[in-house]
């Protein structure tokens, strides 16, 4: 019987079933209860953001953003295609036009030299997303977007904690949006958040997030009645989601201090192999931190990479492909303008990840790596 290794753990801090606990006993369990305001006001104070609303994803984060920006049909929005669905779903909800562009050669981030064409007198926002935790470039696209009077929404559901010259990231967009679902780092089952950094915005975010009503303000005793104002929808998770988010949020640095010391042992003993030519190790900009939500590798072709898979799987570890290019996807390919994305294709075919997890330890890396130190690359 081999000792297997999944790709991911859920990661549990122990005070999780306590706080859900308090959260049903107390009797408020529906949204924006003591548990809801504790997080908002735990990510505003360490990060700066000018306002956070939690949401039941980041989905439903991206999909407020792409409400609060106006995107109508037609309106153009540029997207990586390497990158998950919600990405580009959130904004083809309200009738956009996905335009994407495709990732930089050495980093799955969209290259944000090759931006500036994409853009169109219809173009309506940008959408980098931080993959892995890992910065784009993020002072190009707000010069960009203040060129040409576009919104930037940062999708960072795999960057909280993490940093752009010194700015957290998520705090540098208009918008933006996380999610704590279980692969990510910080978890809470399902989960999100949207993080508001103009304050053009703040307003009607309140609104959208309580189904186009002024509820919030009726409850904070600032108007005395309330009622139907806009569109919106019901994005406010319960107080027992936001429960569990708490007691994750107590343990963050304890987690991101385990999961960087993981990644840097990976990557210390995984460099000789790299050296040889037979992947590639993960590209780190130096505007750029890294929060360790992800170790991946880049193999030089689909085939080595399946080898690669294959070989830790029948020693019973699992490491996964990603992203398939959503510009080549079943729904949008008939709509995609036809250029050709070869980066996001590479990382498509090529990128492979390794079991990245809290509870994963030194010995269980090291035996990943014999592995593949004994492959014949
Ligand atoms: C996980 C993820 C999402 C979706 O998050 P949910 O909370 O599951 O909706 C969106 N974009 C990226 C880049 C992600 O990694």
């Amino acid at each position: 019987m081999i000792n297997t290794i999944p790709f991911n753990k859920p990661y549990l801090s122990g005070k999780e079933t306590d706080y859900i606990r308090e959260a049903v006993l107390s009797g408020k369990i529906s949204g924006n209860g003591t548990f809801t305001q504790k997080c908002h006001t735990f990510f505003e104070q360490k990060y700066g953001f000018l306002k956070v609303l939690l949401t039941t994803s980041c989905t439903d984060a991206l999909e407020m953003a792409a409400l609060l920006a106006n995107i109508e049909p037609g309106d153009e929005v540029i997207v990586p295609s390497y990158t998950f669905v919600s990405t580009a779903l959130a904004f083809i909800r309200q009738g956009a036009v996905i335009v994407f562009a495709d990732s930089c050669v050495d980093h799955p981030n969209l290259d944000v030299n090759k931006v500036e064409a994409l853009i169109t007198a219809k173009t309506k926002a940008i959408v980098p997303v931080h993959y892995a935790g890992i910065a784009c470039d993020m002072d190009q696209l707000m010069l960009l977007a203040e060129k040409y009077n576009l919104l930037v929404i940062e999708d960072a559901a795999q960057a909280i904690d993490s940093y752009y010259k010194g700015r957290p990231l998520g705090s540098i967009g208009h918008l933006a949006a996380f999610s704590f679902h279980e692969t990510k780092n910080i978890i809470s089952g399902e989960g999100g958040m949207i993080a508001i950094n103009d304050p053009r915005f703040i307003h009607r975010a309140e609104i959208i997030w309580e189904k186009g009503t002024n509820r919030a303000e009726f409850f904070r005793g600032e108007i005395n009645k309330y009622g139907w104002v806009d569109t919106g929808s019901s994005f406010l998770p319960s107080e027992v989601t936001s429960a569990f988010l708490y007691a994750q949020i107590e343990h963050l640095s304890n987690i991101q201090t385990r999961r960087t010391n993981l990644w840097e042992y990976y990557y210390r003993l995984l460099e000789p192999l790299a050296q040889k030519g037979f992947f590639a190790l993960p590209a780190l900009p130096d505007y750029a931190t890294n929060n360790a939500h992800m170790f991946y590798l880049t193999c030089k072709s689909i085939s080595v990479r399946q080898c690669l898979i294959d070989t830790l799987k029948s020693s019973g570890i699992l490491a996964v492909f990603h992203y398939l290019s959503l510009h080549k996807s079943e729904y949008y390919q008939s709509k995609h303008d036809g250029r050709l994305l070869p980066n996001s294709d590479f990382f498509s075919d090529c990128l492979v990840r390794l079991p990245m997890f809290y509870e994963l330890n030194y010995t269980e890396i090291d035996r990943i790596v014999k592995i593949l130190n004994d492959i014949n690359f």
